[in-house]
């Protein structure tokens, strides 16, 4: 069975290079659906809580929301980088308050202090699923992803295997002592 979480991310791009409007600066808002699959934890008769998906996943794609994602190779990216420098808001301002944590994979780079992400290739919905599997693929049983962002839509289905043990109390992943984070419940 699959738990599923939708969720929201507002984001400014463009396509470096591309040969239609989509190379100038533009903004969406763009959805997230995350389906999770397990077996069904017979304490809480889920899969896993919706609303704990969501916490997960949200904790690192943040970083994505009201961001600005660029390519690592386009010119803008300096400019830009300049601007917030000679503004000094470069390496933060006490009104970024809602900012993920840092990460650095092979297809994209975090700087939550500015609000940018640095992509290695153009972030169509297809880039944004690759890069949100690699970074949560170790934390959810992930199955499938889709990403929708104004008329572009894209899917990808990944292999599950195994169970993960959980709480019957809470429906979450217990830790690897086999207690429960959220209410202390050991295996
Ligand atoms: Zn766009
Ligand atoms: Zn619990």
């Amino acid at each position: 069975m699959r738990s599923i979480t939708t969720f929201d991310i507002q984001y400014a791009h463009r396509f470096y290079g591309f040969r239609g409007e989509a190379q100038y600066l533009h903004g969406h808002t763009g959805t997230f659906t995350i389906e999770v699959e397990d077996s069904i934890e017979p304490g809480v008769n889920m899969v896993f809580p919706c609303n704990e998906i969501k916490k997960t996943a949200w904790n690192v794609l943040k970083n994505f929301d009201h961001a600005l994602i660029l390519r690592e190779d386009d010119p803008l990216l300096p400019a830009i980088i300049d601007v917030y420098e000679n503004q000094g808001i470069k390496n933060g301002h006490p009104q970024n308050t809602m900012r993920g944590e840092a990460f650095r994979t092979d297809l994209a780079t975090a700087f939550p202090e500015c609000r940018l992400v640095v992509t290695k290739e153009s972030m169509t919905v297809e880039g944004m699923i690759k890069i949100a599997y690699d970074l949560l693929k170790d934390k959810l049983k992930i199955r499938k992803i889709t990403f929708r962002s104004g008329d572009n839509v894209a899917s990808e289905e990944f292999k599950v295997e195994g169970t993960v043990d959980r709480c019957p109390k809470c429906g979450i992943r217990l830790d690897e002592n086999g207690v429960c984070p959220k209410c202390g419940f050991r295996d």
